[in-house]
């Protein structure tokens, strides 16, 4: 049986001025990743309201993700197939980072990799995605230009969470953070 979702995702992926839209909204990492830089929910995850193609023209919510797996790979799946991060990265869009598994699989992913604490309150200090960020900009530095970043840049960049410069080296030199340190150079290689 069709749902009411799933023929509003329909509409939308054979839309190609929506698609187009919506894909300009990724950040192409050196990594790999395909960024999200639009909304994002209080986990962290890409998700956003569409209007266009609903039935009665109120909206719902999609998560970033499970969009470009709607896009890119077979279509619509339902809610209870997750779409998981290999790469880790949340707001990642690229669907070869993705693959598909149960609550369970996700709950063993973020316990393997270290990061399953800390999460409720993003913006209180680092997260996973920050630390795997501030690799990515000591490291490989940001487009257009990929110039790398200096300690002091990133303390500048992340200076509404006030992080200071040791912390910031302990990351870039997998003092802290060593598993996200570790699957950074494993994915950069
Ligand atoms: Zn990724």
């Amino acid at each position: 049986m069709t749902t009411k979702i799933q023929k509003h995702v329909e509409r939308l992926v054979a839309d190609k001025d929506w698609v187009d839209t919506f894909v300009s909204k990724f950040k192409r990492r050196k990594n790999g990743c395909w960024e999200w830089q639009g909304s994002l929910d209080p986990e962290g995850y890409g998700r956003f309201h569409v209007k266009k193609h609903h039935e009665t023209g109120t909206g719902r919510n999609f998560f970033a993700h499970r969009m470009a797996y709607f896009i890119y790979c077979e279509g619509y799946i339902e809610p209870d197939e997750l779409i998981l991060h290999q790469c880790h990265n949340r707001l990642c869009c690229n669907p070869d980072h993705f693959h598909i598994g149960s609550h369970d699989d996700n709950m063993d992913d973020l316990r393997s990799s270290g990061n399953i604490a800390g999460t409720n309150n993003p913006r209180s200090k680092l997260d996973e995605d920050d630390v795997w960020d501030i690799l990515n900009l000591y490291y490989t530095g940001v487009s257009p230009t990929n110039e790398p970043y200096s300690i002091g840049d990133i303390v500048s960049e992340y200076e509404d969470i006030d992080i200071k410069r040791g912390t910031i080296s302990d990351i870039i030199y997998g003092r802290t953070w060593k598993t996200v340190y570790d699957e950074y150079f494993e994915v950069e290689e």
